[in-house]
């Protein structure tokens, strides 16, 4: 009996090597479909759609935020390789203009369509980061589906069920975030970052949001800029603030030190985390952001 068994692994395991070496030899041939993302966030959403059908790179290297982005060579041969390149839009990709003139016919499409933007705070222009508010990124998601369902036809199923599985759980992190906000005093729920990226996820799930300035790609700390924060947080007697991965966190550090409250956390707005930091995953940044606010805030 055990000398069956033995026997069957073997069997399974020689069965499992072969099938493994036929697929490294094919996909040194065809690698399946090839999209490349603008920035990690709709990266880690496209391979959860395109799974093991194909390869998903992004170009904005994780820690650099993607308003202000300088392209480097090596960008163009990514897009030009790749059989779709998925931007956001609403104006995150200002460099966007510059690559496309030089990577050949690659379709550019926005991932964004059917959400309607929010108008920057105070100012002209849209507001990028709807990937904030989860019922936004379902959409995100449903585009790169019916994009890549249209592009690879044979894959439809497989993308309709990949993106299928994956949406349950984003609906399931919805439900998530709305019960935990819950735990969050009505006078207590505004968020203080450096750049006002959470306005969508502040209307979603009922945070005012204020930020030393509006977008990264603007004037970014001025005097006038911090002063005005450090006089919000006291007249509003806001708990804590908070400080993104991707910005100079001296800044918050300014308005922490002169406004008597403490940084509660760091925060995932631009990129997801890099290896090891618990927030590799669209999922799990979001996670980790809500976590920080309520911890923060209900001190
Ligand atoms: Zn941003």
């Amino acid at each position: 009996m055990k000398r069956k068994l033995i026997l069957l692994i073997m069997t399974i395991m020689t069965t499992i090597m072969v099938a493994a070496c036929g697929a490294n030899d094919e996909t040194s041939v065809d690698e399946g479909v090839k999209v490349v993302t603008s920035f990690s966030i709709l990266a880690d959403l496209a391979e959860n759609v395109v799974g093991e059908r194909g390869v998903v790179e992004y170009l904005v290297p994780i820690g650099e935020e993607p308003h202000e982005y300088e392209t480097i060579p090596s960008d163009f041969q990514k897009v030009s390789d790749a059989d779709v390149f998925y931007v956001n839009g609403f104006g995150l990709e200002g460099w966007l203009e510059r690559l496309v003139q030089n990577v050949g016919d690659v379709p550019i499409v926005s991932v964004t369509d059917g959400i309607t933007p929010l108008p920057i705070s105070d100012q002209e222009g849209e507001d990028p980061h709807a990937w904030l508010d989860v019922t936004n990124v379902i959409l995100y998601v449903n585009n790169i589906r019916d994009d890549l369902s249209e592009r690879d036809p044979e894959g439809a199923e497989q993308y309709s069920a990949n993106a299928e599985k994956y949406i349950t759980e984003l609906e399931d992190l919805h439900d998530w975030i709305q019960s935990e906000v819950e735990t969050v005093e009505q006078t207590k729920r505004t968020i203080v970052v450096s750049e006002n990226a959470f306005q969508y996820f502040g209307e979603q799930y009922g945070f005012e949001t204020v930020g030393i300035w509006q977008l990264n790609s603007h004037e970014e700390g001025t005097h006038s800029q911090i002063a005005n924060v450090v006089e919000t947080v006291r007249e509003r007697q806001i708990p804590a603030v908070f400080v993104e991965t991707t910005v100079d966190k001296r800044f918050m550090e300014t308005v922490s030190r002169d406004a008597g409250v403490e940084i509660a956390g760091e925060v995932y707005t631009d990129a997801v985390g890099l290896e090891g930091s618990g927030a590799e995953t669209y999922i799990k940044m979001i996670e980790h952001n809500v976590s920080t606010f309520v911890d923060g805030l209900t001190k």
